[in-house]
């Protein structure tokens, strides 16, 4: 057993089909009295019936959840809260959402009860991000960590299979670095590689039928796990590309999901205990490949080509994505981070 350092971060977690009716007592449990609720406009009716059930404890219902987290959103949700007198804030829905409530919560210090409606894993860490000018600036404080988590599978049955695949992905990617993370450790080991096996068992029940409640329930332990594993561990090459590949304007969790065994393939040789307890998860032999056959059949696009990469991007991502690159099991080195952005954006397989 190597020397390791294990910190526990503070979170109550409430998991469970039809947990959601515990949000009031939840509310109550934090002391406060009236919260704000938060939405995308997508999920805006969905989440107006849950604010509902709050009666006077909630204050209100802003919807204006973004990708990103745009700084003038952040900035307007910060009003609202205050102009209502709201004592906390409840997100409701996927990583967006959560990380408008982060923002709010890093200057207003409201607690936040988060409610996750996909598999990003946000709720779990204390990283947030804000966009301003074009440019996502990221930090970690505890203040912004979700005090309560309320994980209710039910809330998941509507999210397209499309989006549950590529989320599931995101998160599956959480724990395949956390498993090669150089402050990684024995525990989170354990859920990392029990997130890969939830995940990756119920992904593809989901894409049979999005309303599997059993799959549902499984992947949202999965990403719950996950979340955990990314707010634990230090994330290495593969996150910092989708950061960099952010940038260029490309959604986030298909990105993940593309680039994903592509930088695994990249750190294969120089992680051979987490690719054999990746392989061991997923019941397979190696395990970059076995990735991009499960995204293959999960019918995820597979080329960065086709969500929006130019060709002539390639350089530059490859540059900025070695300038100042996370700790990773490899060296980062222009050529051979290059070379596996060229594979993702052709969406070859990677060599076994
Ligand atoms: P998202 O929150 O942007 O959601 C995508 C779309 O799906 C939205 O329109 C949303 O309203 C909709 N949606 C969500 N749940 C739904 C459901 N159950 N039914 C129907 N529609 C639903 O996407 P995401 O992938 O969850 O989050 C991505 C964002 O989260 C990125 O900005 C990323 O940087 C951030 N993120 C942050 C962290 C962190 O630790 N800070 C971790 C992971 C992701």
């Amino acid at each position: 057993m190597k020397p390791f350092v294990y910190n526990s971060l503070p979170s109550r977690v409430i998991f469970g089909e039809g947990s959601i009716a515990q949000l009031p007592a939840e509310i109550d449990r934090l002391g406060a009295k009236k919260a704000l609720v938060l939405s995308t406009p997508e999920q805006k009716e969905s989440v107006r019936l849950i604010s509902e059930t709050l009666g006077a404890r909630c204050a209100g219902l802003y919807d204006k959840a973004a990708m990103h987290v745009p700084f003038e959103v952040a900035e307007d949700a910060r009003r609202v809260a205050s102009e209502l007198g709201a004592d906390c804030c409840v997100t409701v829905g996927g990583g967006s959402t959560t990380g408008l409530g982060k923002a709010i919560a890093l200057t207003s210090t409201l607690p936040i009860l988060a409610v996750p409606t996909t598999y990003a894993g946000s709720e779990m860490t204390p990283i947030y991000g804000l966009t301003e000018g074009g440019m996502k600036k990221t930090g970690r404080d505890a203040r912004v960590l979700p005090k309560t988590v309320i994980y209710d599978p039910m809330l998941t049955l509507t999210l397209p299979a499309a989006l549950s695949a590529a989320s599931g992905m995101n998160a599956i990617a959480h724990c395949v670095e956390a498993l090669y993370a150089h402050d990684g450790n024995p525990i989170i080991s354990l859920m990392a590689e029990e997130g890969i096996r939830a995940l990756s068992a119920s992904l593809p029940k989901i894409k049979t039928n999005m309303k599997d409640a059993n799959a549902r329930s499984d992947a949202l332990y999965g990403a719950w796990l996950a979340g955990v594993a990314l707010g634990a561990a230090g994330m290495a090459l593969h996150h910092k590309l989708c950061h960099v590949l952010g940038g260029f304007g490309l959604p986030h969790a298909e990105t993940h999901s593309i680039v994903l065994p592509h930088a695994m393939r990249y750190n294969r040789d120089a992680a051979p205990e987490a690719m054999r307890s990746i392989a061991r998860a997923l019941g397979a032999q190696d395990a970059p490949g076995a990735v991009w056959d499960m995204e293959k059949k999960l019918s995820l696009p597979m080329k960065l080509a086709d969500i929006g990469l130019q060709e002539s991007d390639l350089e530059r991502a490859a540059k900025i994505a070695t300038e100042a690159p996370y700790p990773n099991p490899r060296k980062v080195e222009y050529g051979p981070v290059f070379d596996l952005l060229r594979g993702a954006f052709e969406g070859r397989r990677p060599a076994a």
